[in-house]
């Protein structure tokens, strides 16, 4: 038989959706676990939103950009360059564009089309549940368990659950705990690409002040050494400096103690000393009298003048003429180098990279997988490697996992035709299909023989009233295709079953086994099962379930278009009156009041829908058996309908 999968993933930003494409082209099923209803929230809020999604440049040229450990990453690099992220995203249809310091960005400046790019390449199961932990036994990945002690099995878990910035996306850390849960070590977390608090008040003053093409260098005061230097854009805030340049220093600012760090900044870097000084002495020139508050005009933007006057020391109403060489000296050294001390930086969660994570020594290099714990693989920023800005950190993000997928999938996966072929050697389950008009008594004929023969039963109208349900809530109207179409991707939908062996409907990780029954719903299910797209969005889920275990699945199409070699199909049908009778006195049980002209109403117009619609229209198929079952009781057609099951059943394996 068809086994679940094997792999899951946990974690749905930058690198679970990599992950999951990748396996998706591998042809391996597996199972994406995140908390959040969206993925890639982060992701979208990258690069204000516009996504610098990786750097035009080679592996080496990567690797030069990552302080720590980048030996580390040179076989993920290797498998999944620049080139191929690039290459990635185009054929996605996200067309790019490079900028400044060869960073690449999607040409429509959106992140979200990064984000659906991602998304539409996935294609694997997904449940939104937050994991909680992560199984082993023997060294070896047995499964995971989600917050509401729900337990899965794997043969191999990826953790892709970002870092410790931008908590208020998802990112808090999860992973971390995972891995030290299995006795990993993690590395400690601090900031990086951080923005930097500073001693001077003086940043306050000059809040919102951006300064564009500026050199920024930063001495470590300790080991009297620079540490960083590069031109670019920068901005002061109330708490000190920020800004792409800012965020790049920010990276090399290790072991950070108040005072360690100077920043110093070359506020004209395209002149030299020599010729900053004639111009100086030329702008003084001009008007001799003048206040050398006032001789800043042409060179300094005009917020940044009396913070600048003041630092030089010289008195602001003193008349140009009268500066000294020693202090238009001072002036000089100021705009060359305006010094701001950095006090430490700001909070983690301002972070967009979080330094520290899952020990690289404890990795495999060459699969990105435990060395302590087989099946346990990590990728994208909960590993301990971090890089400078430009798009590096997220290709390293794609590269681990693509990666960490490509070695999960080869060793602990199963392709799909790998699967198809186990099932035909190894099953068999069996899969029974009850097609018929509604209220002839289909989901009670399905339960009770899934009972007997120990089946599972999956009631598929209950997935379409779920789609009718979050249609219905977002307040779209019944005949509003287009929009119920536009709520598909918002929408995750999921069998599960209680200790009883009930069927439990989870719509984004909600359970709505309940309001999908309110007498509403049946109409809005109605609708929305007669878009094709709607059944096309059903198709896997019901199939993967048949392909699982034994099934007896109920519906309209399920005969003819689903499991069309199901082992055995029964139409069940009654006439209307019978029909209508039976589903009132149904809902009256559930304390719903109405009249059987009003069910009957209903249902015909339902009927009518569900035989008239374009797709997968309600009809017996061809090789179904007829259960008219008008004039005998709920218990004789579950009788009649087991002597059919075995009748077909056994004559199958004789
Ligand atoms: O079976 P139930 O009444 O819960 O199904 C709700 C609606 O979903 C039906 O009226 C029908 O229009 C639709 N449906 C379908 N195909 C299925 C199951 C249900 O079109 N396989």
């Amino acid at each position: 038989m068809k086994t679940a999968p094997r792999i899951a993933i946990v974690g749905g930003g930058a690198a679970g959706m990599m992950c999951a494409a990748k396996l998706k082209e591998l042809g391996v099923p597996a199972v994406l676990f995140e908390r959040n209803p969206k993925f890639g929230r982060k992701l979208g809020i990258t690069g204000k939103g516009r996504c610098n999604v990786t750097n035009d440049t080679d592996v080496p040229g990567v690797l030069a950009n990552v302080p720590g450990n980048p030996r580390f990453l040179y076989s993920a690099l290797n498998g999944f360059s620049p080139a191929d992220t690039k290459a990635f995203f185009e054929k996605a249809g996200v067309p790019l564009k490079t900028e400044r310091g060869n960073r690449v960005f999607p040409i429509s400046d959106r992140a979200a089309d990064i984000v659906n790019a991602l998304r539409g390449a996935m294609g694997c199961e997904t449940v939104h549940e937050r994991v909680t932990g992560i199984l082993s036994e023997d060294g070896k990945v047995t499964g995971l368990v989600t917050g509401n002690g729900k337990k899965y099995s794997f043969d191999a878990v990826i953790v892709a659950t970002g870092g410790l910035s931008y908590p208020t996306t998802g990112s808090d850390g999860d992973g971390y705990r995972f891995a030290e849960d299995l006795g990993l070590t993690v590395t400690p977390r601090s900031p990086s690409l951080c923005p930097l608090v500073a001693e001077e008040g003086f940043c306050a003053d000059l809040m919102g002040l951006s300064l564009k093409n500026v050199e920024v260098r930063v001495t470590d005061t300790q080991k009297k050494k620079d540490v960083f230097s590069d031109f670019g854009e920068m901005m002061f805030t109330h708490f000190g400096l920020t800004g792409p340049v800012i965020l790049s220093a920010s990276a090399h600012l290790d072991k950070m103690t108040p005072g360690r760090y100077a920043v110093h900044i070359d506020l004209k870097p395209a002149l030299d000393e020599k010729t900053l000084d004639k111009r100086i002495l030329s702008d003084f020139s001009e008007e001799k009298n003048r206040q050398f508050r006032n001789a800043f005009g042409g060179l300094l933007p005009a917020k940044l003048i009396p913070v600048f006057v003041s630092l030089t020391g010289i008195r602001p109403d003193k008349p140009v003429n009268e500066v000294t060489k020693a202090e238009r000296a001072a002036v000089l050294r100021l705009l060359k180098d305006f010094p701001v001390t950095v006090k430490g930086f700001r909070p983690i969660d301002e972070a967009i990279v979080t330094r520290g994570g899952v020990s690289v020594k404890e990795l495999n290099p060459g699969t990105m997988e435990s060395k302590k714990v087989a099946g346990l693989y990590f990728a994208g920023e909960v590993v301990d490697v971090d890089a400078y800005t430009g798009g590096f950190n997220l290709q390293i993000a794609f590269s681990t996992a693509v990666l960490a997928a490509k070695s999960a999938a080869e060793k602990y996966g199963k392709t799909v035709s790998e699967e198809k072929n186990m099932t035909e050697t190894t099953k068999k389950t069996v899969n029974i299909a009850i097609d018929g008009p509604s209220g002839a008594g289909k989901s009670f004929l399905a339960r009770s023989v899934a009972k007997r023969l120990h089946y599972v039963y999956v009631d598929t109208g209950a997935l379409y009233r779920a789609i009718g349900l979050y249609v219905y809530r977002k307040g779209i109207a019944k005949d509003d295709i287009p929009a119920a179409i536009a709520c598909l991707p918002e929408i995750s939908l999921s069998l599960e079953y209680d200790g009883e062996g009930t069927q439990i409907v989870k719509l984004n990780g909600e359970d709505v086994s309940g309001p999908i029954r309110l007498p509403e719903m049946s109409m809005y299910a109605s609708a929305v099962s007669a878009i094709p797209e709607v059944r096309a969005f059903l198709l896997d889920t019901q199939r993967d379930m048949a392909k699982k275990c034994s099934v007896i699945m109920d519906g309209r199409d399920i005969g003819t278009v689903i499991l069309p070699d199901a082992d055995v199909k029964i139409f069940l049908t009654a006439s209307d009156e019978v029909r209508a009778q039976r589903r009132c006195l149904e809902l009256k049980e559930k304390g719903i009041e109405t009249t059987v002209e009003e069910v009957l109403a209903d249902m015909r117009i339902r009927d009518e829908n569900d035989r008239s619609r374009s797709v997968a229209p309600l009809k017996p198929a061809d090789d179904a058996i007829l259960l008219d079952n008008s004039d005998i009781g709920a218990e004789e057609t579950v009788e009649a309908a087991l002597r059919i099951i075995e009748g077909k059943v056994s004559s199958q394996k004789s």
